[in-house]
């Protein structure tokens, strides 16, 4: 049996922040003066929230943060988590957002231990810009050694994300297509959301799905592929088939009824969106020494209240009070 919402859409995927702390301070994301604001628990915590939800139809697990692998014990937890059975029998896919950063040296160790894919965030391909946004020194170095660790230790294939905003990188769409094909990574474009802790959010900022296109189709052409419906990306390849690029379009081309997310925050709060305005406690109920049937109780009552769709851009949108850093991206 799947799990199902409200709405009729099955949600097999998992997002488990497992802090709120981060080593970079993009300018995008963070004020630079904000730390870490939530508790992070246990990682046996974790993996007993992850082992109820995976018995419930969960199948695909990112860990994210915050920055995870700031966590040394992120590649115990992908140990056990890869212990777990789907109702299929099988390992739960498992994968890891990250800025790259401390990824050289753990690309082998976290794929061995059972991760399957990586994705590594980039927004920019030039190690000046890279530092100017990330407000990190020696920053790029070290992400592009991540990546190509990643790479080498079987981790693939990697993708690439990139948030663009107007006025601070936009004009590395082009290069990134030559990274792509470079690096044999998939890049993905992300359309800036209203989920920054210095409230510098505006349409204006936002650079679209269609712009990105329009300045890709200067460096290569390229044509869409299909992709799956509860991915958040369109996919699209260049006609020599040298690399493949995607966007993710939230704000532009919203993809709420295909969405197959639930989040847990690092402390232990279920979120059914993003865009959330309501957290349920599912740490509280860990604590509280109730046994799996109250934990799935509260899994399914949070489910049973996932939104229909975000309100970006709308009239009467409310910011949610956590930022991405402090919810998991
Ligand atoms: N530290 C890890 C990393 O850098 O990938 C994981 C956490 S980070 C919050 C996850 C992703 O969210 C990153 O790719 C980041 O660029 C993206 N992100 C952060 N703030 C965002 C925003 N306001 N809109 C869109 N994407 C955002």
């Amino acid at each position: 049996m799947p799990l199902i919402d409200q709405f009729g859409r099955i949600i097999h995927d998992l997002r488990i922040s497992i802090t709120d702390r981060c080593n970079y301070r993009c300018v995008y994301c963070r004020t630079g003066t904000h730390g870490p604001e939530y508790a992070e628990l246990p990682l046996a915590d974790y993996l007993r929230m992850a082992r109820v939800f995976v018995s419930l139809g969960i199948t695909k697990i990112r860990l994210t943060g915050g920055e995870p692998l700031l966590r040394r014990d992120v590649i115990e937890l992908v140990r056990q988590l890869h212990r777990l059975r789907t109702q299929a029998g099988t390992p739960p896919e498992l994968a890891i957002t990250t800025n790259g950063h401390l990824l050289a040296e753990m690309a082998g160790p976290l794929k061995e231990a059972g991760l399957d894919r990586v994705t590594v965030s980039m927004d920019a391909v030039d190690p000046e810009r890279f530092a100017r946004i990330t407000r990190a020194q020696n920053g790029y170095a070290a992400v592009l050694e991540g990546l190509r660790a990643a790479r080498t230790a079987g981790l693939g294939p990697v993708k690439v994300n990139c948030v663009l905003l107007r006025g601070f990188n936009e004009d590395q769409v082009e290069a990134f297509g030559s990274f792509a094909q470079q690096e044999q990574v998939a890049v993905r474009f992300i359309e800036f959301m209203p989920l920054e802790e210095g409230r510098i959010w505006s349409p204006d900022v936002v650079v679209t799905l269609a712009e990105v296109l329009e300045r890709m189709a200067r460096f290569a052409p390229f044509h869409e592929i299909a992709h799956e419906p509860s991915s958040t990306s369109r996919r699209y390849v260049f006609d020599d088939g040298s690399a493949e690029f995607g966007v993710i379009a939230p704000v532009s081309l919203p993809f709420c009824g295909a969405c197959s997310r639930i989040r847990l925050t690092s402390d232990g709060k279920i979120r059914t969106c993003l865009f959330s305005l309501r957290e349920h406690d599912l740490r509280a109920a860990l604590s509280a020494g109730d046994g799996d049937e109250e934990l799935v109780r509260v899994i399914e009552y949070a489910l049973a209240h996932k939104e229909e769709r975000h309100h970006i851009g709308e009239p009467g949108f409310i910011q949610p009070g956590r930022s991405m850093v402090h919810i998991g991206g």
